[in-house]
């Protein structure tokens, strides 16, 4: 598919109004063609009529038509995925086959939203029907549905080029919910952000949908994000990146006059709590077990296990000589672009600083951007002193914490921030131990994982990708997984409607066959 570097507002393809910009292959540092066109404020409005315009139908299109629509993204994407998975390795430096995965996991998100639709469950329609007898006052007929919140800016990531990005998880759970979509392109993969573009933009057109349905924007500087984020058509947006950036976004929507949701995925460390029998019983396995999943996708991932908390006896030699040595053996990856290559250096720093002992690295860095994989060790009581030890490392880094006793485990499960996920690995007679453990980390993750590693995510009905605060800015909501959606849609109640006015959903005979809630009881009547 050639790519023309235009941005794409509504069906219109749009040359640059505001300079223009290359990738960067960051394993050759060389720029690659072609040409991308930076837009502004202008485009921004542009697209939030379009996709305001769009809205009333789009939100009220059938569930059949709206699954049908998200499965021919799918398609779409299945039938790019490799040029896509081609592109996204020039532009990122990960490997092809892991990007055919991500394309692969992409299309597959779209399918499984597209599943969701048509169950409907997403509306919630809860009904509670008149009773004109009830004393002292009779009840109206009450009907409530869930329905999109509207127009949603979605900030693509730079680290999952296609699943977190333009065609990622975000746009089709806002897609599924009957949100239009305008996406901010991350500068960081223009060509596989165009790519994933045309694939949406042509399923709009072949489903018949509004063209105001989907636009995707890219800018130069915060320009862009921030007359997004301040445009009064939008109504919600979601993001994954810094903890600075995320918030300075948050912070800007919640000054607007009317303040709008912002849902922000930014930082964790995923602690992994390896309990006495185990680690005496499968020292070795789990130390390189934990140092291959930190490794994944050089440590630039929201899941990378960063930092392991195990209290100093049998097993401890074993692990720590197994993570050394899974570590010294990694040689030295392109990072994805120059500032998180920059960022990753300052930070390996600061642990240095903060008074963690390096005590494995990889091969040295062959070229400009790469990422040296880097293990450090610290003792519990240094850590509970100093909090900056706590925080990411984003990149192939991660910290081993010699604990000296369950107190002090205790102590330092309490000091974490909130996160998107902690692991433990137990035997049984860690068990009670856990136990403990546990309300400390319900009250800090979204996930709490037994006997595997924080990464990967399965992507289900159950999945998880969310926490308390820096994890997230709300943590009511996950970005992954099918209950994303539900930051997209807030509910209506409709009183005292006639049949015919009422939504399809809500209607008296049920018509889609949804499960739906009546006077409390589940039933599909
Ligand atoms: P970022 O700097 O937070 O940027 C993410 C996106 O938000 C970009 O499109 C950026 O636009 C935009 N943006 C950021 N701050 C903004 C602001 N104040 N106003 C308007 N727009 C703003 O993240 P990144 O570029 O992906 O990587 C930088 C660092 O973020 C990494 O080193 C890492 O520490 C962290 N990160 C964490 C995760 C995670 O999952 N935990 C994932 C990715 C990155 P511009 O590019 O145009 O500035």
């Amino acid at each position: 598919m050639k790519l023309t570097g235009n941005l794409f507002i509504g069906a219109q393809e749009v040359s640059a109004t505001a300079g223009t910009m290359k990738a960067l292959n960051p394993a050759t540092n060389a720029e690659i063609e072609p040409s991308f066109a930076f837009g502004g404020p202008a485009e921004v409005d542009r697209a939030a009529r379009l996709a305001d315009a769009a809205f009333d139908s789009y939100n009220n299109t059938s569930l059949a038509e709206r699954a049908a629509f998200l499965e021919r993204i799918a398609v779409g994407l299945d039938a790019i995925a490799p040029e896509l998975a081609q592109r996204a390795s020039l532009e990122t430096g990960l490997p092809v086959a892991q990007l055919e995965g991500e394309a692969t996991k992409s299309a597959a998100q779209f399918r499984q939203f597209a599943t969701v639709v048509r169950q409907g469950r997403f509306r919630d329609a809860t009904i509670d029907v008149a009773q004109p007898e009830r004393q002292p006052r009779a009840r109206m007929d009450h009907r409530m549905q869930k329905i999109a919140l509207g127009p949603i800016a979605i900030f693509g990531a730079s680290n999952f080029p296609i699943s977190y990005s333009v065609a990622g998880g975000d746009t089709a759970s806002a897609l599924a919910a009957g949100a239009p979509v305008i996406l901010k392109a991350h500068n960081a993969h223009p060509g596989a952000s165009e790519l994933q573009a045309r694939v949406i933009q042509q399923a709009v057109k072949d489903s018949g949908l509004h063209e105001g349905v989907f636009s995707m924007v890219r800018g130069a500087g915060n320009e862009i994000g921030e007359a997004l984020v301040d445009h009064p058509l939008i109504k919600g947006v979601t993001f994954t990146g810094s903890e600075a950036g995320g918030m300075a976004l948050f912070r800007r929507a919640q000054q607007r006059p009317d303040p709008i949701p912002v849902f922000t995925e930014m930082t964790s460390v995923n602690p992994t709590f390896v309990l006495p029998t185990a680690l005496a019983a499968r020292g070795a396995a789990l130390g390189d077990g934990f140092a291959e999943r930190m490794l994944v996708t050089v440590g630039q991932a929201c899941l990378k296990p960063a930092i392991l908390l195990a209290i100093d006896g049998p097993g401890y030699a074993e692990l720590k000589h197994a993570m050394i040595t899974r570590v010294g053996a990694m040689s030295a990856r392109t990072m994805l672009t120059p500032g998180i290559a920059t960022a990753y250096r300052k930070n390996v720093e600061r642990q240095h600083d903060a008074g963690a002992e390096r005590i494995a690295a990889g091969g040295d860095p062959q070229r400009k951007w790469d990422g040296q994989s880097i293990l450090f060790e610290v003792d519990g009581a240094h850590m509970l002193e100093d909090a900056s030890l706590s925080e990411e490392v984003f990149g192939p880094a991660a910290l081993l914490v010699r604990v000296k006793d369950v107190t002090q485990l205790i102590a330092l499960a309490k000091k974490f921030r909130g996160q998107l996920s902690a692991t433990m690995q137990i035997d049984q007679p860690d068990h009670p131990l856990a136990a403990r453990l546990l309300p400390i980390l319900e009250r800090r993750t979204g996930r709490i994982v037994i006997n595997a590693f924080s990464h990967p995510q399965e992507v289900s009905y159950a999945s998880i990708h969310g926490g308390p605060f820096p994890a997230t800015s709300d943590s009511r909501f996950t970005s992954v997984g099918m209950s994303a959606i539900e930051r997209f849609l807030r509910p209506v109640s409709y009183q005292g409607f006639p049949d015919d006015l009422l939504p399809e959903a809500l209607k008296y005979d049920n018509p889609l066959g949804l499960w739906r809630v009546t006077d409390g009881e589940v039933s599909k009547t």
